[in-house]
């Protein structure tokens, strides 16, 4: 298939354009470069560097690249700043996604893979989290998700769109070969900040919130690697080969990891300990937040190959160890 991969500079978009071509498919990647880096896009893949506002260029590519499906992993993802410049995220990750949907229906694309995050639930009363349960976002950014899911309904109805939204728990981890990884700029992650602390490239980790009502303390998150993330987005393929199905995934391990055990697997992993203090609670975490994936594992035979985070962890070091300056300078 030919896969037009919106954000395909970006940190999920770019391992999944490697996994699309070990699965045969042809990726095109299309980024604007705000936050993607050049460098992240594979060397044999063509490159367009378009603002998805820019439909004329965007309907361009989609006609002379032939594309079938489009995957659009393109989004700012910072919730603070979508607290205190909501603007900007309505812009773009709302009406930069309509421009893209517009520019497909206009060119009769109909098959696309969205995005959407664990953040759309908002603060849950019950864990793991499952597909159904109810979503109230707590921030713009995960408002702003939640409107394009709906968007997304929509227009599967009416147009004939077939869509997978897939809602990522934390996106962790690196390319095995070392060759591409995390490098967001400015870095608010824990997983790439440990490291940076260990390695004294940062000052000590903050350590957000010690009296959660979790076993240790501090919040609960699901790391599951970038890899099997991009594998889910190529096993729906086949679903949407029927006009205007919809589909919606969690995409987690379902294993809970908290901040501590987080900063324990960085020093087992790195063999340095990881400086760090204990800090207020960050406004907007949730205590909690794990998944309930069996739908992706029954529907799309989905098994992420990563279960645990000290495996996750290794291949983050092992491309801080090969890149300790990312790729450099935002390029
Ligand atoms: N966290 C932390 N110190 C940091 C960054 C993150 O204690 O410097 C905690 C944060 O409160 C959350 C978890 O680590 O409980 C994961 O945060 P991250 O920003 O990586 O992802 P999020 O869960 O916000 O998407």
């Amino acid at each position: 298939m030919n896969v037009l991969v919106v954000g395909g500079a970006g940190y999920i978009g770019s391992h999944c354009v490697r996994q699309l071509i070990a699965a045969g498919h042809t990726p095109v990647v299309l980024d604007n470069l705000v936050f993607g880096h050049r460098e992240a896009v594979h060397p044999d893949v063509p490159f367009y560097s378009v603002n998805l506002g820019n439909e004329s260029e965007v309907g361009k590519i989609l006609r002379k690249e032939k594309i079938e499906l489009v995957m659009h992993f393109a989004a700012y993802a910072y919730v603070g700043e979508s607290v205190t410049d909501p603007l900007k995220y309505y812009f773009n990750n709302v009406a930069a996604t309509l421009h893209l949907l517009r520019c497909m229906m206009g060119s009769g694309v109909k098959k696309f893979v969205f995005s959407s995050t664990c953040a759309t639930y908002g603060i849950p009363d019950k864990m793991p989290l499952v597909e159904g349960m109810p979503q109230a976002p707590i921030n713009p950014y995960g408002q702003t998700k939640l409107d394009i899911e709906n968007a997304l309904k929509a227009f599967a109805h009416a147009y004939g769109l077939s869509f997978a939204a897939f809602r990522y728990f934390n996106a962790a981890g690196a390319a095995e070969d070392g060759s591409i990884g995390e490098a967001h700029d400015p870095e608010s992650h824990l997983i790439p900040l440990a490291i940076d602390a260990a390695t004294g490239k940062r000052p000590p980790l903050q350590v957000f919130g010690t009296d959660y009502p979790t076993p240790d303390g501090t919040c609960l998150r699901d790391y599951v690697h970038v890899d099997d993330l991009s594998r889910a987005h190529i096993a729906v393929f086949e679903k949407l080969e029927t006009p205007g199905a919809q589909y919606f995934y969690n995409l987690g391990t379902g294993t809970p990891t908290s901040v501590l055990e987080v900063i324990n697997a960085v020093e087992k992993v790195t063999g340095l300990k990881v400086p760090h203090s204990f800090a207020p609670r960050r406004a907007g975490d949730p205590p909690a937040l794990y998944a309930d994936s069996t739908k992706a594992k029954t529907e799309l035979g989905w098994a992420p190959q990563y279960m645990t985070i000290e495996p996750i962890v290794a291949t983050a070091w092992a491309w801080h160890q090969a890149h300790p300056d990312g790729f450099g300078k935002k390029g």
